[in-house]
């Protein structure tokens, strides 16, 4: 039995998220999946509700949970909110508060969508990489930062800081990752200008040595970002510090050309992870039954993967997504000539139909 929180958020996340517990309640029917669902409130929706973006109730039950299921959080109407109670700082805190410091985002290329990537078919037809970030630390945190006086003008700081440990225990999550995966990773870094980089290189070096079986390379942030859109099926899983991550996940999200279809995950050491589509709240579609559910629906499979130890049913849900594009069908955002246009509502019962098979 697994127990997980379920948090929809704001703007299109409650419409996305009742499409993935449609998926849920059907394999706990039908599959023994046998998933606990607590349900809670983070972002503009639990500011409204609480007067906090995150309130210690989501935070005890994300305590006694196994996993989280995020839809997204923020919308035009929490925008001008003091910086601490915005719907972002929920979504921060529950990464602070849960230590999540190791962020997967894939980029997969579903053949069917070919068409929907910028770059030309044959660079990233059947492209599937794995990014691992680094979610807690690095120039994001480090201090000391901010600005301040110096000699008659503003001075802008900020500090990019990393131990040891923590380069140790990102790289150690990556590797383990590429073990379930083609077995190759490239970590990027900028070690030929930063100190900070010289030791995550050193680090990730040493961390190599327990997993003989797993290719390591290096590579400069620069050369990555060309690499990512030259040639992106030359990586399997890259590894790289919180702000390279951040700016390279988006780049490699880019290249399948659908924000829509992409889950990730954010994972502590115990293998508690959240889980959650990439994309945002989307306030400019939400209510209208237009949004795409399939990322979150593969949030469900990732979780299903990297937390809850149930592969098989994992893939079944992959299957049943590729099954339904085979099919044609589309949400308006992957849409191509040809495509049956469907609703938010319609796509989370033609998974659940294709779990059926
Ligand atoms: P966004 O990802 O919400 O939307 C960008 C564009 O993609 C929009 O045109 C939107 O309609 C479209 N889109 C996004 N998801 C889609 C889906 N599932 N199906 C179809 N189309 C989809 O990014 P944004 O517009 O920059 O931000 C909107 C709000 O979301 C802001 O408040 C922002 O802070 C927040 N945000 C939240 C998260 C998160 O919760 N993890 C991430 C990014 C942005």
């Amino acid at each position: 039995m697994s127990k997980v929180l379920v948090l929809p958020g704001d703007g299109i996340g409650q419409e996305i998220v009742a499409q993935a517990l449609k998926v849920v309640e059907y394999l706990n029917a039908n599959d023994n999946l046998n998933m606990e669902l607590v349900h809670g409130l983070v972002g503009g929706t639990a500011y409204d509700e609480t007067g906090s973006p995150l309130p210690q109730a989501t935070i005890d039950a994300a305590n006694e949970c196994d996993s989280i299921l995020l839809g997204a959080v923020g919308g035009y109407q929490w925008e001008a909110l003091e910086r601490d109670l915005r719907p972002e700082r929920g979504l921060l805190g529950l990464r602070a508060e849960m230590d999540l410091f190791s962020n997967l985002r894939p980029a997969i290329l579903y053949p069917q969508l070919a068409s929907a990537s910028t770059l030309k078919g044959e660079v990233v037809s059947g492209l599937d990489l794995m990014i691992v970030r680094e979610l807690v630390s690095g120039i994001y945190f480090g201090q000391p930062r901010g600005i301040e006086q110096k000699d008659g003008e503003r001075f802008g700081f900020n500090s990019a800081t990393y131990t040891e440990s923590e380069i140790r225990r990102i790289g150690h999550s990556a590797f383990k990752i590429a073990q379930k995966r083609n077995k190759r990773v490239c970590s990027v870094d900028k070690a030929n200008v930063l100190e900070v980089c010289e030791l995550w290189r050193e680090v990730m070096e040493e961390v190599a040595k327990d997993y003989p079986d797993v290719e390591l390379s290096h590579m400069y942030v620069d050369n990555a970002a060309m690499q990512l859109v030259r040639a992106p099926k030359q990586f399997d899983v890259m590894v790289t510090s919180n702000l390279f991550g951040d700016v390279l996940s988006d780049c490699a999200a880019m290249l399948t050309g659908s924000i829509g279809m992409l889950p990730s995950a954010s994972l502590n050491k115990d293998g508690f992870g959240m889980y959650e589509p990439i994309h945002g709240s989307a306030p400019d579609i939400a209510g209208q039954d237009i949004a795409n559910p399939l990322a979150t629906i593969l949030s469900v499979s990732m979780m299903l993967r990297y937390s809850l130890d149930q592969v098989s049913l994992a893939d079944k849900i992959d299957s049943a997504v590729n099954m339904v594009l085979d099919q044609g069908y589309r949400t308006a955002d992957i849409a191509s000539d040809g495509d049956t246009v469907i609703g938010t509502n319609q796509m989370g019962d033609l998974v659940v139909k294709a779990l059926q098979g």
